[in-house]
This record gives C-alpha cells, sequence and structure tokens, in this order.
C-alpha cells in the first residue's frame, strides 16, 4: 500500500477526489505524511442520492446472496491486512502487530455477521388468520465513526446495515481516514455501486451528515458531547438513532485475587491501545488489602513497557492519536499535579514531536478529582482504596456514564452479584475488554442508546412490520 498515493473516496462505485484535501498527521511524529479528499456538500448529495437509488435493488436481494457479499469483503480484508496494517500504524499510532489484529478482526466480523438472520414470529396460524411479524430495512444510514478502533467500528456499522438491506454512507474520523478510504476502495470492486458509500472530510462534514434528511438512520459512535449534538440534529426528520458513547468504567477488584496473576490483565484492560478505548478501565477501585501489592505490581509494568513509534520493534503502547485528545489529556495530568495528586510514571516517552504521554497511574486520589471524574482517553489511571463492597458499588455508579465495567475476584458468584448491580451494558469478570459479534454491546445512560452486535445489534437498521392475511 503506497502512503503517498492518493486517496480517494468512493460514491457510486467510483473513486472519487475532492477540489480540497485535509492533511494526515502521523501522530508518533506529529508531521504530515498524507492527505485525504475534505468531501463538498455537494458530493455528499451524490453519495446520500446514489445510496437511495441502490437501496432499490440491494433490498430486494435476499439475505443470502448479502450474505456472501459481506463474505467477500471479509476476505479481501484479511489479503490486505499485513500491508493495511503499516498504514494504520502511520495513521492510528497503534504498533503494527495489534493494527493487524483489528484489521482481521474486522474480516471475522464480516463472516460471523453474515451468519446472522433477523428473527420470524408467527402469532397466529389458525384457519381465520395468519399474523406474523417480520423485519425489514430501514433505508439509508448515515454512520459516524471514531479514530479510536478505526477499522473495527467502522465494520460494526457496515456488516449488519448492508446485512439487513440497508445502504450506507459512511464517514470515519478526520484523524483517521485512510485505511477506512482503502477499504472503500478494495470493497467497491466486490459491492454494487451506492450501497457503501465511504466519503472523508473536516469539521463540517458529520454536521452536514446528521442534518441531511436523506438519511434514515443515524448510526453513531463518538464523544458524549457530540452525540448529544447528532440527537438534536437527528430530531429535525425523526430519524432512527444509535449512539455509542464515553465511558468512564469502573474495575473493581476483591482481596481474594491472586495478583501475580490478575496485574497484567488489569494493566491491558486499561492501557491496551494507549488507553484510547470506550471501554478500558478508567478507575480502578481497589481493596484495602490489596492496593498496595498491586499498585506496585502495576507500577513495574508500567516501567517496563515500551512506549514509542509503533513502527519500532518491541514497541508495545503508542502514541495519542491526534494534538486535540493530546491536550485533552496533558491538560488533566497537569490538573492531577497542580492539586498535588500522587502520579507514579511509567517507562520513558520518546523525544521529538510525536503525542506520547507517559504512562500515569494516580495513587489514590479524591474521588471528586478530575481524573476520576471524568473520561481520561489516555494514560491517566487512577487507582482508588475500599473497604466496603456496597459502598465500592455505590461509587462506581456515581458517574453519568454506564458502558462496562469489570469485578475481578476468585469467588465468581460474589463476582456476579456485584455484577448485577452495575449500571452498564457490558461486565466482565476476571478479564476485559472481549467483544464479541453474537453479543449486544451499548452503553446505559449517558454513555448512548440502542446496540452493536448481536441480534439486538442487526434489528437497530430493522423495523418490525406485521403481516395480518385473512383466511377463509
Ligand atoms: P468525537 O465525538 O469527537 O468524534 C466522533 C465522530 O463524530 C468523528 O467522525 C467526528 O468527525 C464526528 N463529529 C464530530 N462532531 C460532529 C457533529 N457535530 N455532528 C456529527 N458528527 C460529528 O469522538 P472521538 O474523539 O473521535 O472519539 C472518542 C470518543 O468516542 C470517546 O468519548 C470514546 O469513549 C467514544 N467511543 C465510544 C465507543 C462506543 O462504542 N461506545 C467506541 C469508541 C469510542
Amino acid at each position: 500500500m503506497n502512503m503517498n498515493e492518493d486517496f480517494t473516496m468512493t460514491i457510486d462505485g467510483k473513486a472519487v477526489t475532492a477540489a480540497q484535501t485535509m492533511d494526515v498527521v502521523n501522530p508518533a511524529t506529529g508531521e504530515v505524511f498524507s492527505a485525504a479528499p475534505d468531501c463538498s456538500k455537494e458530493q455528499l448529495d451524490e453519495a446520500v442520492k446514489s445510496s437511495r437509488a441502490a437501496f432499490k435493488s440491494w433490498k430486494k436481494k435476499s439475505f443470502d446472496e448479502r450474505a456472501a457479499f459481506l463474505k467477500q469483503c471479509g476476505d479481501a480484508l484479511t489479503k490486505v491486512a499485513p500491508e493495511m496494517a503499516r498504514l494504520f500504524t502511520r495513521e492510528q499510532g497503534r504498533p503494527v502487530e495489534a493494527a493487524e489484529q483489528e484489521i482481521l478482526g474486522g474480516a471475522q466480523w464480516f463472516h460471523a455477521i453474515a451468519e446472522m438472520r433477523p428473527p420470524v414470529h408467527v402469532a397466529e396460524d389458525s384457519e381465520q388468520q395468519f399474523v406474523e411479524t417480520q423485519y425489514v430495512p430501514l433505508g439509508v444510514v448515515c454512520a459516524i465513526a471514531p479514530w479510536n478502533f478505526p477499522v473495527n467500528l467502522a465494520i460494526w456499522k457496515i456488516a449488519p446495515a448492508l446485512l439487513a438491506g440497508n445502504t450506507m454512507v459512511l464517514k470515519p474520523s478526520p484523524f483517521t481516514p485512510l485505511c477506512t478510504l482503502k477499504m472503500g476502495e478494495i470493497f467497491r470492486d466486490i459491492l454494487p455501486p451506492g450501497v457503501l458509500n465511504i466519503i472523508s472530510g473536516g469539521d463540517n462534514l458529520g454536521p452536514w451528515m446528521t442534518a441531511h434528511p436523506g438519511f434514515d438512520k443515524i448510526s453513531f459512535t463518538g464523544s458524549t458531547a457530540t452525540g448529544k449534538s447528532v440527537m438534536e440534529s437527528a430530531a429535525k426528520d425523526l430519524k432512527a438513532l444509535t449512539l455509542e458513547l464515553g465511558g468512564n468504567d469502573a474495575a473493581i477488584v476483591l482481596p481474594d485475587v491472586d495478583l501475580d496473576d490478575v496485574a497484567q490483565k488489569i494493566f491491558f484492560g486499561a492501557f491496551f491501545n494507549t488507553a484510547q478505548i470506550c471501554v478500558a478501565t478508567k478507575r480502578l477501585y481497589v481493596h484495602q488489602d490489596v492496593y498496595e501489592g498491586l499498585r506496585d505490581r502495576l507500577a513495574a509494568i508500567a516501567k517496563a513497557v515500551k512506549v514509542g513509534d509503533g513502527t519500532e520493534q518491541g514497541t508495545v503502547l503508542g502514541p495519542i492519536q491526534n494534538k486535540r485528545q493530546y491536550d485533552r489529556v496533558m491538560d488533566l495530568l497537569n490538573d492531577a499535579k497542580d492539586n498535588n495528586l500522587t502520579l507514579i510514571e511509567g517507562s520513558d516517552i520518546p523525544d521529538g514531536g510525536g503525542y506520547f504521554i507517559p504512562v500515569t497511574i494516580v495513587d489514590n486520589p479524591p474521588e471528586d478529582s478530575r481524573v476520576v471524574q471524568e473520561e481520561a482517553f489516555g494514560p491517566i489511571l487512577p487507582m482508588l482504596k475500599f473497604d466496603d463492597v456496597n459502598d465500592v458499588i455505590d461509587r462506581a455508579n456515581d458517574t453519568e456514564y454506564g458502558l462496562a465495567g469489570a469485578v475481578w475476584s476468585k469467588d465468581t458468584d460474589k463476582a456476579m452479584e456485584i455484577a448485577r448491580q452495575l449500571e452498564t451494558g457490558t461486565v466482565w469478570i476476571n478479564q476485559n475488554l472481549n467483544l464479541r459479534p453474537d453479543t449486544p454491546f451499548g452503553g446505559h445512560k449517558n454513555s448512548g442508546f440502542g446496540s452493536e452486535n448481536g441480534m439486538e445489534g442487526l434489528l437497530e437498521f430493522m423495523a418490525p412490520q406485521a403481516v395480518y392475511v385473512a383466511r377463509g
């Protein structure tokens, strides 16, 4: 994959450039290394028009036919994964091996989602009448994705929406447009024109899309603040909406854990992808009996882990993905310093213009400090002590967010009891970050609503249609 090539949008099955381009920055150096088209309003109109036209025939294809297209997309992605991983690292920052895992995971997702079929409910099958409820596609989907998992989070929308019979216009984040544009290029040779249009653009494009009357549904993944704007914009045309938003996930560590066994898992549950994960552990509540032991183990891992350019051998954690996020995380770190919180810093970061921040553990800060209350979305992890389980459940739930959480204990019954009391869409026990195509994922409270993945996720792209047939 040539980094210097012209990246193109996919509109109506064709490669499309734009009058303007946007710079794409390598976060490991802070330098511009490529450019992506900056979609105009007219080009957005063309994309929507093409998806509307394609919907007429795409929805008439059988599930098996559409599934076959999805599987081809998955296979094509598998083939380019090693090459695409290098591009991924340049634009996103994550080390190459982990980047490839995301791309291969996306390919697998296409295959797994392709196997799903919506249910048909027969309410009555008598001499008088036959009554069934089936599910039908919604129309044209507006899909908007963030920069932290640019490939997977796009596929979480593409695969179910297309399987269900919808067509789509998808926009990646302006910070990570290249792999998504590349997917458009590959899939345009597989899918009929207009079924999947992929456009890239700056800060105007998202609001233009959510306000566009040609969409029937918006599937949005991003921050809670943006999610609120998206909802406001969707109200005008009463567009259906799925919102996958931010989180401030708590993990609760009970005193019976084997610290040597859990420390590494807890560390990467918090810091994988340089902690830029919606479901990363962002508040770590540890029972006072094991607090120091876990803190010292996490600190030792933080000291040993190599932070650097993801293209370099041995790098485990890359930079923060973009300057805006870097500034946000630095602001939180400076606030912690200004308030004299105790910070435990991990290994050195590279010099130069990259957006690097050292892995930082905040040692038992006050519950009301900003680093506890706000979603960091960067490598600063507050560790907090507790001694009473009921109290810690209240503290874990005392947040506007409700995305995920984790409980660590050898007593899985007790952990289950705690899990049921957490106000979140996902709870892990003795593991974290594990998500599956057949299991719904979504937030409670200000982490959004609706689901991705699982049957619930597929049905987000469909509407029930009841059919009553008179007999006799
Ligand atoms: P963001 O909200 O800044 O941007 C997300 C996307 O929305 C981007 O493509 C952006 O260009 C677009 N956008 C920005 N303003 C818009 C507007 N007014 N109207 C329409 N679109 C607009 O989020 P981000 O910084 O890219 O991503 C980080 C956030 O996403 C974090 O809060 C994280 O927790 C959340 N996230 C949630 C999930 C989930 O599944 N729940 C997954 C990943 C990330």
